[in-house]
This record gives structure tokens, C-alpha cells and sequence, in this order.
């Protein structure tokens, strides 16, 4: 078996299961093999009833008391009784599991094992799984992983499928002993085996350490590469201060803030230097980034050329379009804009890459169907990337080289230290956009339990009588395995519209969607034709709509602060009160204490940095700060020492062999040829 063998080569998996495995992103062994546990269930020792914690998943011994129940109700056969220890009594519910019928007597001991509730002051499982004392001996101590799953396929079907992939593995290191052993790390074979089935915690962390710096490395040593082309080369496109961009200052609505001042100088001063711009803007979400690039667009149009801006989502480069239409029109300023998305027809597409082609469109704006091969432009000048954290270094390539010598500039929001955002983005020069616009209310916060949801619908009623629309945040998209007590956005979106009177609009929204009608939805959000959307985290990149006023999150905790930070971005960007209720699913007290940093400050760096302080290795795989950079299993934060260890290795095997052909290194060269793809471009958007 081949990494790049399609999936249903694997036994046991049809037309049917490779299409959901396809829903998941994996088409091929190799890409099975790089869907990791999103966490793991660890079978610890069974437990007395009196010991237990409610809330959590356990392992009882327990006999079962009197007679256990069978009942039918319609379709549905329903177990109950009791059963206990001898410190306490626990109500085991069955639903739909008739064969139990022949296994389930009364007097006989199991080791069962579920989540336990109290309810009603009575202690309860519901579904436990049953287990021999050999069964569960063989599991006891080992952590299972429980994979990111989709409707219909189960965590046994994938755990199955990743046992039979693990024949596609080979001993070949491509990495030279010296750097796996200053680097104490295991072999590519063993960490894919420890990450998907790890004998212990141990194994599975060194089984990380090695993939986190597969990932940091391959990375580094791309950038480095694109940095060497990049440097000092001369541009093709020199500009010359032009009257619009003046002009477009003195009209608009806003005094820009000194940060942003700074910052457009910086920008104009590489536009005008003769040299091609390679610039990183950072700055938190509602800082003002936006502007900067149609700033420094209209510098490029009025100078005669064209200019692009790529988003990382149809949502938000439709977003970008509509604000650079609506100011042409107010302002009457040289852009012709055109969007150009994945959604768009073939014919519609053929028209637009005409007008790119001849010049009749100065500024495209869409998401990464930007850099597809078919695009020619006519004097691309100047490229921009919003939301760079999700983009790729060969996306960050491949764009730069559409204009000959373009200018690049990108925009992040991801709150980094200056000293990891030079090794991240080494290419490039940073200006911070260190300031927000003075006259932001800051948004208010509160952190509660679900107990406190009544409340909340009360005030999100009220909110929308004012006139205020609202975020609902649900971490899943529809329900499935693994994810019990976790809120879904179809399910969610239902039970609101039962909650709320029906003059109140609610609408799901989720990265599922066809692209048209995701679009179409957050138009009409825009335009205030929806009050409520029930959304996942779709909505953290780049939207503006003003007029949002509420944010409730569902299941905060199971976020990384420094997302939810991202995602309170898309309040408080009016001159309304905003408000943020983060709504922790379970009442433990670490999650609650580690979402109240959130209630503190408004600095999406000191957040990360006291996230980062607060979560023990533990965490490692409950929560990751999702959704920045593009690492897969690698989190800038927490690995942020092994990255700079690795930015001064990657150094000196550059500085001794730059182009990597000795024997010691000539092993990480043909590695990088042949997952050219999968390392620069990793899964991203
Ligand atoms: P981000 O940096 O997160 O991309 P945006 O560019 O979307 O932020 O800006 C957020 C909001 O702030 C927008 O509605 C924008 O019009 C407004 N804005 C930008 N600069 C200023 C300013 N200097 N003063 C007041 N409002 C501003
Ligand atoms: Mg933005």
C-alpha cells in the first residue's frame, strides 16, 4: 500500500464511506493518516460509585439490582434498573439495544463504563458500554483516540481504517540522525502509530513533538527559501504619490488613527522606493486593516496598474467587494472592481479572466481561485492578502510570482510576539497597527453556565426589538458520535426559532454550505433581513456588520481564547454597547477561571499568552488555538520554544548547505520534492 493510494483501496470501505471520509478532507491513505485524534478517551482503573464525579466519563463495577425492565415504546425498546457497589446506587437506562435483553441478568457484575449525570438527586448512566474484565484489562491505561467525525461515519469505522493505513508507513527517515537525536525524536513510523494509537501519554507527546516538528521545520525551510527569492529584488512597477489618495483621506468618514498613519507610510514608502514590497501588517481584530489596503489599492490603480486582494472566504471577499463598490460610488474614486469566487460559473469566470486579462478590471478581489493558473494579468502590481494566518507559503508564493515582481502586502490578526512573527513570516518586513479607532465602546463580557441560556434569549429578544442583530456561536455543524453536550448550529438554529417569537429571524449558517448560499445568507444578514444567525465559527475571519451588537458563544470552552477573541472581533465595531456571552458547557471550575481572562482585557495577545499559562500539557489536544497559521497539530504558542530552536537549526543546515545536496541533508530535499504539496500548502482554507 502507497501514502497516495486512494482510500477505498482500504478493506471494508465502499463508494458510499469514502464519500463521507471525502465530507472529512480525506481522499487518500496518506491523507487518513494525517487526520488525527482530536482527542482521546483514556481508560483509567474502574472507580467506587462514591468516587465518581458527575460529569465525567467513568468506569464502575456494578451488579445489577432486581429485575431490569424492558419496555417498548412505538419503535424504541427501552432498558432500565438499577445496579450499584457497595458505596452506591447508579440508574442504567438502555435505548434501542434489545440484544442486551439476553445479557443484561440480575446479579451479575459488569464493568460499565459512561458518562455519569445526577438527576433529580438520583445518580445516572445512560447507554454505558459493557466490558469483560479481559476486555477491559487490555484497554486499561491505554488513551483511544476519538477522531473528528461527520454524520454517518463512526469513530469505529475511522479507528479501523487508520489501523489498516498504518501498512502504508515505512522505516525511511528522511531526516539525518543527528537532528532526531539533538531533537530526542522518535521516527516518522512511530509517531503516526503513537499520535493515532498511543500505548501511553508519554507515547503519545513524543509521538507530537516529532509531527509538530515535521511541520515547523518543512515550514521554516520553505519560507527560507522564498525569502532568498524575494529579497531586495527590483520592481517592476515603481509608483509616484497620486492626488486620489489624498483626496480619498480628506473625504472619509473617520480621522484614521496614528497607527494606521504610521503604518500607510511605511506601505507608501515601499511602493515608492523602486524595490518590491514584501509587508506584514499586524494588528487586532477592528483595528482598521481594511482601509490600509484600499489605501494602498488606490495608490496602485491611480498609478495605472491592478491590484488584488485575496480572503480566505467567499464570505469575506464578497464582504470586501460590496465596501469597494458602495466607496467607489460615494467617492467616485478610479477602482473597477470585479469578484471573482469559486462559486462563480465557468462562463461567468471565462468573462472576468477576459476582463483581468485586457486590463478593463483594475482591482480583483476573491478568495485562492485568485492564484489558479488560469488567471493572466495584464500589470498586476500589487497583491494583498487579508487573514494571512490562513494562507499557505506556497499560496504566499505562487501569488507573488502571478505579478512577475509584485508587491506583496499581507494582513494578520493573529496575535503573535514580535520576536515568533519574524521567524513566521521571515520574508517579510511587520508594521503593527498597534491602536484601535478612539471611538469603540468596549465590549461587555460575562461568562456563565447553561443554566443562564433563559436569561440570555430574554436579553437577545430585547436587543432585537432595539433594532440590534446576533451572533449564536455552536462549535459542530449537525450532530454526530463523540459529541454529546455539544451544541450543533442545525439543531441549535431549530430550537431557537421554538424559543422566539416569530417575528424574530433566525438563520443557520456553517462552512458546510454551498458557497452561493453561504454568500446569499450573510448578504441578507448585512442587510438586516436576519436578526439572529446560528453560526459556526465561519463568521471568525474579517465580517463587518456594525449593527451586530450580540455575540452568544455555545461551548466556549471548548475554543482556544485567542479564537474567541477573533470571534468577539465581530462585535463592537459600531457605536452601539456590544455584549458577549460566553456560554461554558460544563461547570468546571478550571474552564470557567480560563474563560474570565476573557472578561479582563480586550488584548488579543495577552489573552493568548495567559491561555498559554493556564493550560497544562494536558490540554494539549482539547483545545487548540484553532485556526491560526495553518499547522496542523503544531500551536505557535504552546510549541513557541521548539520553534525557535528550530528557526536557528534550519538556519545553520541552510548557512552549511543551502542548497541541500550532501548526503546529510540531501534526504529532507527529495522529501520537500515529493510532498511539495502537502507541506507548503498543508490543509489550509
Ligand atoms: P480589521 O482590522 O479587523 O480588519 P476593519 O478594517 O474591518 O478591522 O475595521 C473595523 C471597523 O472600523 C470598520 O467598520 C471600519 O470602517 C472602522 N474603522 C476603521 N478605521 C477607523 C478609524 N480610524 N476610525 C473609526 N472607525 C474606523
Ligand atoms: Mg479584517
Amino acid at each position: 500500500m502507497n501514502g497516495s493510494d486512494e482510500i477505498i483501496s482500504l478493506k471494508g470501505i465502499g463508494e458510499k464511506t469514502a464519500k463521507l471520509f471525502q465530507k472529512l478532507g480525506i481522499e487518500t491513505v496518506s491523507d487518513l493518516l494525517n487526520h488525527f485524534p482530536r482527542d482521546y478517551e483514556s481508560f483509567d482503573k474502574p472507580v467506587k460509585v462514591i468516587e465518581a464525579r458527575v460529569g465525567e466519563i467513568v468506569t464502575l463495577e456494578l451488579t445489577i439490582l432486581g429485575n431490569f425492565k424492558w419496555k417498548k415504546i412505538r419503535q424504541l425498546t427501552i432498558g432500565t434498573g438499577m445496579a450499584s457497589d457497595n458505596t452506591g446506587k447508579v440508574s442504567i437506562t438502555y435505548f434501542n439495544m434489545p440484544y442486551l435483553k439476553n445479557v443484561i441478568r440480575s446479579g451479575n457484575t459488569y464493568l460499565m463504563r459512561g458518562k455519569l449525570k445526577q438527576e433529580r438527586g438520583v445518580l445516572c448512566m445512560e447507554q454505558p458500554k459493557l466490558y469483560t474484565y479481559e476486555e477491559y484489562a487490555k484497554k486499561q491505561g491505554t488513551l483511544q483516540p476519538c477522531y473528528g467525525l461527520t454524520a454517518g461515519l463512526t469513530n469505529n469505522a475511522v479507528t479501523k481504517a487508520v489501523k489498516q493505513a498504518m501498512a502504508a508507513l515505512t522505516e525511511e527517515e528522511y531526516l539525518p540522525d543527528e537532528l532526531l537525536s539533538q531533537y530526542c525524536l522518535v521516527s516518522g513510523k512511530k509517531a503516526y502509530e503513537g499520535i493515532h494509537f498511543p500505548q501511553n501519554y508519554e507515547e503519545m507527546m513524543s509521538a507530537r513533538r516529532r509531527l509538530v516538528f515535521d511541520e515547523f521545520f518543512l515550514f521554516l525551510i520553505a519560507l527560507r527559501k522564498l525569502k532568498e527569492k524575494n529579497e531586495e529584488s527590483i520592481s517592476d512597477y515603481p509608483m509616484i504619490e497620486t492626488a486620489e489618495v489624498v483626496r480619498f483621506m480628506e473625504q472619509l468618514p473617520y480621522k484614521l488613527t496614528n497607527a494606521q498613519m504610521r503604518v500607510f507610510g511605511e506601505i507608501k514608502a515601499d511602493l515608492l522606493s523602486g524595490r518590491c514590497m514584501n509587508r506584514l501588517i499586524q494588528g487586532d481584530v477592528g483595528s482598521g486593516k481594511t482601509i490600509l489596503a484600499f489605501l494602498a489599492l488606490l495608490m496602485t490603480v491611480s498609478n495605472g496598474y491592478q491590484g488584488a486582494l485575496m480572503a480566505p472566504t467567499e464570505i469575506l471577499a464578497t464582504q470586501h467587494y460590496e465596501q469597494m463598490t458602495e466607496m467607489v460610488k460615494k467617492y467616485h474614486l478610479p477602482f473597477k472592481p470585479v469578484l471573482l469566487t469559486g462559486s462563480i460559473s465557468a462562463a461567468g469566470k471565462r468573462n472576468i479572466y477576459e476582463e483581468i486579462e485586457s486590463g478593463v478590471v483594475n482591482v480583483v478581489i476573491g478568495t485562492h481561485a485568485l492564484i489558479q493558473e488560469k488567471v493572466h494579468y495584464r500589470n498586476l502590481a500589487l497583491v494583498i492578502t487579508d487573514e494571512q494566518h490562513r494562507f499557505g507559503v506556497k499560496q504566499r508564493e505562487t501569488l507573488s510570482e502571478k505579478g512577475g515582481h509584485a508587491h506583496v502586502l499581507v494582513m494578520s490578526a493573529t496575535p503573535i510576539p514580535r520576536t515568533l512573527a519574524i521567524i513566521l513570516y521571515g520574508d517579510l518586513h511587520i508594521s503593527a497597527v498597534d491602536e484601535l479607532p478612539a471611538n469603540r465602546l468596549p465590549v461587555k463580557n460575562c461568562v456563565v453556565g447553561t443554566s443562564y441560556r433563559k436569561k440570555a434569549y430574554e436579553f437577545i429578544e430585547t436587543e432585537v426589538k432595539k433594532g440590534r442583530q446576533v451572533y449564536v456561536i455552536c462549535p459542530m455543524v449537525e450532530e454526530s458520535e463523540n459529541t454529546d453536550n455539544v451544541e450543533n448550529v442545525t439543531d441549535y438554529t431549530e430550537k431557537l426559532k421554538a424559543v422566539f417569537p416569530e417575528t424574530i429571524r433566525i438563520c443557520a449558517l456553517h462552512g458546510k454550505m454551498r458557497p452561493a448560499d453561504k454568500n446569499r445568507i450573510m448578504t441578507a444578514f448585512a442587510n438586516r433581513d436576519i436578526d439572529v444567525l446560528v453560526s459556526t465559527t465561519v463568521i471568525e475571519v474579517g465580517i463587518n456588520v456594525p449593527n451586530a451588537t450580540v455575540m452568544m458563544v455555545e461551548n466556549a470552552e471548548r475554543f482556544g481564547l485567542a479564537q474567541l477573541h477573533q470571534l468577539r472581533g465581530r462585535i463592537g465595531r459600531g457605536k452601539e454597547q456590544s455584549y458577549c456571552i460566553f456560554v461554558s458547557g460544563t461547570d468546571n471550575d478550571k474552564s470557567m477561571e480560563r474563560l474570565k481572562i476573557l472578561n479582563c482585557s480586550n488584548d488579543g495577545f495577552y489573552i493568548a499568552q495567559e491561555d498559554l499559562k493556564l493550560r497544562g500539557p494536558g490540554d494539549l489536544f482539547g483545545i487548540r488555538q484553532s485556526g491560526d497559521m495553518v499547522f496542523q497539530i503544531a500551536d505557535i504558542y504552546q510549541d513557541s520554544d521548539l520553534l525557535r530552536d528550530i528557526s536557528i537549526s534550519v538556519d545553520a543546515i541552510l548557512r552549511e548547505d543551502c542548497e541541500l545536496i550532501s548526503t546529510k541533508y540531501s534526504g529532507i530535499r527529495e522529501y520537500l520534492e515529493q510532498n511539495a504539496v502537502n507541506f507548503v500548502d498543508f490543509r489550509s482554507i
